[in-house]
């Protein structure tokens, strides 16, 4: 058996029940078959795959805290420290009740290539819990977020661990961990990302992941001899990837068509009113099905739909495995000419496989909504340096850094025999960089 396959077989009984983390740990030691079995006697006697897979270290912890009616809740927390080869961990923090060990590991190490793509020092983490912040008060969401530091401050910090928002923690839940942390430990440094102005944050955070996004939807189509402008783009989603996606898309001349939340979807043909999901779902934290309170020609779906509709550029910005094979296999049909993920292994293997057999232009998450990750190594230059920087300058920093990913795993392919394939590109380009720091260091 290859040492590819010996590795994929060890992780899946050694963590029986995680089947996200077996999916992208699958998915990128496939690609990496190429590079590793030009290496293999090497790397197995290093058993470097298997130190890449088992993270550095894991953290499970209670989260008890008290709703508005007094009863108290019990949450599980968790902080995945992946691999630091490159740099402190960094990764976000994702509430949501789906989160378990699993989703938390598959997402920290979908991390690690991310990180390293981005080019700037950063390792890879994650961490969460199970914790629900929808339907929640202000004071039941700040009662959990102290909490929940009150534990996890103990294992981060701004030269080892920097964790940052994901599904369902936003400027809110980042401020009353930052809070918290400084309380606890007294000390003022920049211990978490994405952070308010007013406390340390970076402009265009907020706006990186879905900014970001675009400009590699841009530049990968150009490197395919298309462009942007003028083309129809169904998203799926509707928190801050896909809310920042959609608006530079705008800008950048395309039209917008669909969003969604969990309970449905919106198709409006005349395009997506951006004021008005920012208004449903930023001020009041509501439900897409009050989109056609403010554009009655639009059509509002319960369940899920966005891919049924025609369209030149899918961009998949809610969660994983939301782009299932039929929805592959509509998209083709309807003449679909890219697929680029802005959510985490939002598209499952078998719907990539058929994506990249039909040609469509496919980039992975890990290198498509590298922005956010990016900003935030960003946002801790300015912290290290106690300055900060015009919107206009990150910017601009944020549009180099996605172009040359675009640029990277472009080459990646090119050089290993699988010219368009950007799986295979972002995949070997992440890994090469985490390898050679892993290899210099040691066995640690
Ligand atoms: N949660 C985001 C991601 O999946 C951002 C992480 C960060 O900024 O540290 O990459």
């Amino acid at each position: 058996m290859s040492y590819v396959d010996e590795v994929i077989e060890s992780v899946i009984k050694k963590n029986p029940a995680e089947p996200e983390f077996h999916q992208a740990v699958k998915e990128v030691l496939e690609s990496l078959r190429v590079v590793v079995e030009a290496n293999e006697e090497k790397f197995r006697k290093e058993a470097l795959l298997e130190r890449l897979v088992e993270p550095e270290r894991q953290f499970k912890f209670r989260v008890p805290w008290v709703d508005d009616k007094g009863q108290v809740q019990v949450n599980t927390g968790y902080r995945v420290q992946f691999n630091s080869a490159i740099g402190p961990y960094k990764g976000g923090i994702r509430l949501h009740p789906s989160v378990n060990l699993g989703i938390i590991k598959f997402l920290g190490f979908e991390q690690i290539f991310k990180n390293s793509l981005t080019g700037l020092p950063i390792g890879g983490g994650k961490g969460g819990s199970d914790f629900d912040p929808k339907g929640k008060s202000d004071r039941e969401v700040m009662a959990f977020c102290q909490s929940f530091m009150t534990e996890l401050c103990k294992y981060i910090g701004a030269d080892t661990d920097v964790p940052a928002g994901d599904i369902g923690t936003g400027a809110r839940e980042i401020g009353y961990m930052f809070g918290q942390y400084k309380r606890i430990r007294g000390v003022y440094e920049g211990v978490l990302t994405g952070k308010g102005l007013s406390y340390g944050g970076s402009l265009a955070r907020t706006e990186a992941t879905g900014y970001g996004l675009l400009y590699l939807t841009q530049e990968i189509l150009k490197l395919n001899g298309k462009e942007l402008a003028g083309k129809t783009v169904v998203i799926s989603g509707s928190g801050n990837v896909a809310i920042y996606a959609a608006q530079k898309a705008t800008q950048l001349g395309a039209k917008v068509v669909t969003m969604s939340d969990s309970t449905g979807w919106v198709y409006d043909p005349e395009g997506i009113d951006l004021a008005a999901v920012k208004e449903i779902k930023e001020v009041n934290r509501g439900r897409l099905s009050e989109y056609k309170n403010y554009r009655p020609d639009s059509e509002y779906h319960e369940g899920r739909g966005v891919w049924s509709i025609k369209c030149d550029i899918a961009l998949p910005c809610a969660t994983q495995n939301e782009l299932l094979l039929d929805d592959a296999k509509q998209l083709v049909a309807n003449g679909c000419i890219a697929v680029c993920e802005g959510a985490n292994m939002p598209t499952t293997l078998e719907a990539t496989e058929y994506l990249q057999a039909n040609g469509v232009i496919f980039a992975p998450g890990k290198a498509a909504n590298a922005g956010g990750v990016a900003t935030s190594a960003l946002e801790m230059t300015q912290n290290s340096e106690r300055l900060s920087w015009s919107f206009e300058e990150v910017d601009a920093k944020l549009k180099n850094i996605m172009v040359n990913i675009a640029h990277n795993i472009d080459n990646a392919a090119r050089k290993y025999g699988f010219e368009g394939n950007y799986v295979v590109g972002a995949n070997i380009a992440g890994f090469e960089k985490v390898v050679d720091a892993m290899t210099a260091q040691g066995i640690v």
